[in-house]
């Protein structure tokens, strides 16, 4: 049975992180147990960067974007030596649990060292949406407002300047942010990796909505597409006449990231969080806290990593019929 649990942050900071780091540390401390927070990741792991946390540490964070923790990539974390020099500095801190709170990367270093025999629950959490175990992950709802908000501006001076904007947002290989906002943000169509989308296909959506009359054309386009925006420009470089519309592009980039979570990612890391500690009270342990339908879940780390979660065929049809 766990008695002193460490939770840390890895990977690419999501908004809510902070909510969750809060949640786990109430809720273990709510089962008797002790907690530490870990800082800088994995990274922070392997060197020993260990805080003592009490309820009062995690009072007053769960409006902050970011994390508290701070975030790391690590390549030594995926070596075997890595690893155990992080078990060798858990076990002399004492530390008997650990909540991992990050996305697809993470989670598998979560199950590596799950497979070692240390006791892990993750945390979906990213902004991506591309981890198998939770139909929402922490982070995204805030990502794809803040995309949103974007969006309604660049639309704004593209009807203006009677423009059509490439608009690229995150997402690695998985096309639900760029899908979400496009349907969200009312743009003509969205280029994302999971159903390909060729230049010359863009150039006929753009050209029609400049022949409907349109006052602009937006394109919203995920980093991980096949032609994302560099690709994209690329080719319409020569064929600017063509189009009807001026054409820009603009990449969103990590401002996506950053902000204040909203309050669905609030209210979803105090869940996760709480939902992890619950699991490993439980005696459950090398599961991914996530969310199905509006209910916690618990799948095994083995089933989530190394995949990446689809995209609905429906959901892409929904968009070209609105655009
Ligand atoms: P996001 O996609 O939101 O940026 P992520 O958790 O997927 O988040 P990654 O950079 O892929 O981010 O992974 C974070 C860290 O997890 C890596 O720097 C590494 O330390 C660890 N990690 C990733 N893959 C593995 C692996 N195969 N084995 C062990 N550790 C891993």
């Amino acid at each position: 049975m766990v008695h002193k649990i460490a939770v840390l942050t890895s990977g690419g900071d999501a908004p809510g992180m902070n909510a969750a780091i809060r949640a786990v540390t109430r809720a273990a401390v709510d089962v008797g147990w002790d907690v530490v927070g870990v800082r800088h990741g994995y990274a922070g792991l392997m060197a020993g960067e260990f805080v003592p946390f009490s309820i009062r540490s995690v009072g007053g964070i769960i409006q902050l974007g970011g994390t508290i923790l701070g975030s790391a990539r690590s390549l030594e974390f995926k070596t075997d030596e890595g690893r155990k020099k992080a078990i060798r500095n858990m076990s002399a801190a004492g530390i008997d649990g650990l909540v991992v709170i990050g996305g697809n990367g993470s989670q598998t270093g979560a199950y590596m060292l799950s497979q070692m025999g240390f006791p892990v629950n993750g945390v979906a959490s990213t902004i991506d949406n591309d981890l198998v175990g939770s139909d929402i992950t922490l982070g995204v709802d805030t990502a794809l407002n803040i995309a949103l908000e974007a969006i309604d501006r660049l639309k704004t001076t593209a009807s203006s300047h009677t423009r059509a904007f490439l608009i690229e947002v995150m997402g690695r290989g998985c096309g639900y942010l760029a899908l979400m906002a496009a349907i969200a943000g009312g743009a003509e169509a969205a280029v994302i990796p999971e159903i390909e989308t060729t230049p010359e296909q863009v150039a006929e959506i753009i050209k029609k909505s400049y022949e409907r009359g349109k006052a602009h054309a937006i394109i919203v386009v995920a980093e991980g597409a096949k032609y994302e925006l560099n690709a994209l420009m690329t080719y319409f470089k020569d064929k600017k006449d063509e189009l009807g519309f001026e054409l820009r592009g603009t990449e969103l980039g990590h401002i996506q990231r950053g902000g204040a979570p909203g309050a669905f990612d609030r209210v979803l890391g105090t869940r996760l969080g709480a939902g992890a500690v619950e699991a490993m009270a439980r005696g459950e342990y090398g599961v991914l806290t996530g969310l199905k339908g509006n209910e916690l879940a618990w799948t095994p780390l083995a089933e989530c990593v190394g995949k990446t979660k689809g995209i609905s065929d429906k959901l892409f049809k929904l968009a070209s019929i609105m655009a």
